[in-house]
């Protein structure tokens, strides 16, 4: 259930009970202002709703007011997130415009400062919070964890007779950075609603578990990532393996997914691998969903392959103008399968499908809607035809 109080990060809900939120970081030196402008955009564009920049130096803070400034004046109203390390307290009181610009701060307890400037520090940032009206992240990242807490929990494991592991008391460590900066805030001022915590790892079994107790033992709003989640199939299988067991049990309030990019891939991919997870997961939907088979012996996979491509392109073509004029078309189940054994029952199972001829088969093409086989393809353009049938079905049957 929803609680009536939430984060507002400049418009976009974050709150546990309310739809999930994600997110994106830029990967531009902020200073670099048409750059980072650009990045977001592009972010924006693939489904991004909240948008992470560095704030590392005067000339990234100096850079922020310009940025939203000109984000706004090319129609984008995204949220904005300053990502602080060491120096947050100070970039955020020298440079107020920098301060309210962005629409939520985040900062890691790990290097909010040392010794006995930290809580002096997290204060400052957390006053400047409150006046400003800004939800803050409180982001512990195993790679940067507050010493202190680890040293302090082996100590105490040392004189229990190292009842727990190694691992066991670093995942304590984390979770009781997390808890005991949130509550530190709380003292300060900034309303627990104001306040979201994350606890990223980077190994799948040990995030999992640390989000479960960081749940239960909380009622923060939680950002979910696994963090340097890595290159490749690696980075998109690891990040999908631990959001999905979270998220399905009703864990995670808003998502990033970090990736490693190969040279030249763009950036958004990261969003588009979090939309699929909750789009796969049954949690929310972002674009019309093509269940389509493997293909195999029986069937003529090039031409398979291209029809099912065909679609994809068409609905990717379109959804800027789709999301637009039908909002709902987000679910719509489609299928594209390559022969009669499962393509006309899969067909029947979606709003609209087609079953090409397999070999051997009929050169017939059963098309498929609402459950009744409506339309009989064959010739040279099924594609063509079949992409016809699909954006009259979405025209008739998603206008309000
Ligand atoms: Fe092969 Fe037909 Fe199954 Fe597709 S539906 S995988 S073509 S048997």
């Amino acid at each position: 259930m929803p609680t009536n109080k939430y984060a507002d990060v400049g418009g976009v809900i974050i709150g546990r009970g309310y739809p999930i939120v994600v997110q994106s970081m830029t990967s531009s030196p902020t200073q670099n202002i048409e750059q980072t402008v650009n990045e977001i955009i592009e972010l924006a564009d693939a489904g991004s709703e909240i948008v992470r920049i560095t704030v590392n130096n005067i000339k990234a803070a100096i850079a922020v007011p310009i940025i939203k400034d000109k984000l706004i004046s090319r129609g984008y109203k995204i949220p904005l997130v300053g990502c602080f390390h060491y120096n947050g307290h100070q970039l955020l009181k020298q440079i107020s415009d920098c301060a309210k610009s962005l629409d939520k701060y985040r900062i890691n307890p790990g290097n909010v400062g040392f010794g006995n400037n930290r809580d002096k520090n997290l204060e400052q940032i957390i006053e400047i919070a409150s006046y400003y009206k800004k939800p803050i992240r409180i982001g512990v990242n195993w790679g940067s964890l507050d010493k202190t807490v680890l040293d302090s929990l082996m100590k105490k494991n040392a004189e229990t007779g190292y009842k727990k592991s190694d691992q066991e008391v670093l995942r304590e460590a984390i979770i009781t950075s997390a808890l005991s900066n949130a509550s530190y805030a709380e003292k300060i001022g900034l309303p627990s609603h104001m306040i979201i915590i994350s606890a990223k790892v980077s190994r799948v079994p040990d995030l999992i578990s640390i989000y479960r107790e960081l749940y239960f033992r909380s009622n923060y709003a939680l950002h979910v990532g696994l963090t340097e989640a890595g290159l490749g199939n690696k980075g998109i299988v690891s990040t999908t393996a631990a959001l999905s067991i979270l998220l399905k049990d009703g864990i995670g309030n808003t998502i990033r997914a970090s990736l490693t990019q190969s040279p030249g891939e763009p950036r958004s991919n990261e969003v588009q691998l979090c939309l699929d997870i909750l789009q796969s997961l049954g949690l929310r939907n972002s674009r019309p969903s093509i269940t389509a088979c493997p293909g195999c012996g029986r069937t003529n996979s090039d031409y398979f392959r291209k029809l099912a491509q065909t679609v994809e392109d068409m609905i990717t073509e379109k959804m800027s103008i789709w999301r637009q004029k039908y909002p709902k078309v987000v679910d719509l189940r489609i299928a594209v399968m390559g022969c009669i054994v499962n393509g006309p029952g899969e067909s029947k199972h979606a709003d609209i499908g087609i079953s090409l001829p397999g070999d051997g088969e009929y050169p017939l093409a059963p098309v498929f809607i609402n459950g009744k086989k409506c339309y009989t393809l064959r010739g040279d353009n099924i594609a063509g035809e079949f992409c016809k049938i699909l954006d009259n079905y979405v025209e008739n049957n998603f206008s309000n």
